[in-house]
């Protein structure tokens, strides 16, 4: 390590980090091994050559393509150079057309022989990024059926239910409860049962389709349907195309006093959401309209 200079450089650039220094102007003075690689690759940075590059009129030109994050990045760096903040971290998406990829961009201020200069590093974050995408994606959804589970759908309901209320449209909820799901279970094993969860939960997903639609879990054999933007005249006959779905699926459950296979029964509510309701009327009503559908026979859709 006597050679200090050409030590250092060379520990630079066997860092993994994107490493640049740029001026108070924002001019780059220096680009480790790592930054230059990765720019002759990378549509987000900045190219090849780093000479006489601003780095924040390159954040600018982002910025002026839509790029948000270009902005975000820019203010970052004055907030140093300002001495606003000691420092700035910022993570951001970078992905390229086959892969996902995040970075971290940390700024840092490097005073040196009485001049001001300023660090910036780029991180690659994706192994962490994916790793936190899959724990939020596996805690919104229901571990058997593969579709959101009732903590989504609480959340889900409570937004759709907002925005149908500042629209004044009509937001429909159907509750589906399987039709002696518990015999299924007697005479076919709990096994056979959890395979015809699963199956129940694909064919939802396709009466789910718009971002206004959600399907869920609502908890043992019992699934939900929202749909936002969406009146009594069309929800009864979506009810009654899914309870036909069901039933073809031809699964069966030669105990049940409705048939040989298996059926389901819906409650169906329709809102305009009033000012002073919640969503929680929503789910008492079609509560109600289900139990009523129990009631009178099941295997058919109640709406109030
Ligand atoms: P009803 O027509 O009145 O709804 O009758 P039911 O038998 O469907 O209703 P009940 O509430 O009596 O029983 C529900 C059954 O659903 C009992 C329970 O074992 C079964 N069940 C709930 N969750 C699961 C699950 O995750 N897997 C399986 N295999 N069965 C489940
Ligand atoms: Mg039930
Ligand atoms: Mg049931």
């Amino acid at each position: 390590m006597e050679h200090s200079y050409e030590a250092l450089r060379l520990i630079l650039d066997s860092i993994t980090e994107h490493i640049v220094v740029i001026d108070e102007a924002g001019r780059i003075q220096y680009a480790n091994r790592s930054w230059s690689e990765f720019g002759s690759r990378n549509e987000c940075s900045l190219g090849t050559g780093w000479e006489g590059v601003n780095y924040i009129d390159e954040c600018d030109k982002a910025a002026a393509m839509g790029d948000d994050f270009g902005a975000q990045a820019k203010a970052g760096i004055l907030s140093v150079i300002n001495r606003e903040t000691p420092a700035f971290y910022f993570e951001y998406p970078c992905h390229s057309p086959d892969e996902k990829r995040w970075f971290m961009m940390r700024v840092t201020a490097l005073d040196m022989e009485s001049k001001a200069y300023f660090v910036i590093s780029h991180q690659n974050i994706t192994e962490r990024k994916l790793a936190e995408e899959e724990v939020r994606s596996i805690a919104r959804l229901d571990g058997l059926t593969d579709i959101p589970n009732r903590r989504t759908l609480d959340e889900f309901l409570h937004n759709e239910w907002r925005r149908c209320a500042r629209l004044q449209k009509p937001i429909s909820l159907a509750i589906v409860d399987l039709d002696h799901f518990k015999l299924l279970n007697d005479i076919y094993g709990h096994q056979s049962g959890d395979d015809c969860l699963v199956r129940i939960g694909r064919l939802l997903k396709g009466f789910a389709s718009r971002p206004s639609d959600l399907c869920a879990r609502y908890g043992g054999e019992e699934f939900a349907l929202v749909w936002g933007g969406t009146s009594r005249e069309q929800a009864e006959p979506l009810s009654n195309r899914l309870l036909d779905e069901i039933f073809a699926l031809n699964i069966n459950n030669s105990h049940s006093p409705i048939g040989k296979y298996l059926t389901a029964s819906i409650g169906l509510a329709v809102m305009v959401p009033q000012k002073g309701q919640t969503e929680i009327e929503l789910i008492r009503r079609a509560d109600s309209m289900l139990y009523r559908a129990k009631e009178s026979g099941r295997n058919r859709v109640n709406c109030e």
